[in-house]
């Protein structure tokens, strides 16, 4: 039984997690900012050994400000971002939230990395903010 499902732009990668979606947040960091081409990453925490993946995924590695090394996974067909792990939080991997078949299932709680939010890049301002 799935909770998610989801995949890339071209459907080489596609993903399926059999548990609930995790803590949801926007993150406004700069790296966010320009894997995704736009103002923040929206994205989905879900317990890795519930995820299964299907068709190849490239990563690209960088350090975090927090000093863990986070690698943004695509798809290295079509390019669209789909998912992120950290050295940090072995445990989990992130899910690009418009990679979900339904993206209505991102319910987004927080806002981190503000300090770098760019002018143009409004997001609900009733959420928390780190
Ligand atoms: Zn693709
Ligand atoms: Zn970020």
């Amino acid at each position: 039984m799935y909770s998610l499902i989801g995949g890339c732009a071209c459907g080489a990668v596609r993903y399926s997690v059999s548990a609930e979606p995790g803590f949801s947040f926007h993150c406004q960091c700069r790296q966010c900012q320009r894997a995704s081409g736009t103002g923040h990453a929206s994205l989905l925490v879900v317990p890795k050994d519930a995820m299964s993946i299907e068709g190849e995924v490239k990563y690209f590695a960088q350090t975090a400000d927090d000093g863990a090394t986070i690698s943004r996974g695509f798809c290295p067909n079509c390019g669209s971002p789909v998912l992120g792990k950290s050295t940090g939080f072995p445990e989990v991997l992130l899910i690009t939230a418009a990679s979900l078949d339904d993206p209505t299932q991102f319910k987004p709680q927080k806002v981190v990395f503000s300090a770098s939010r760019q002018p143009w890049d409004y997001v609900d301002p009733t959420l928390p903010v780190s």
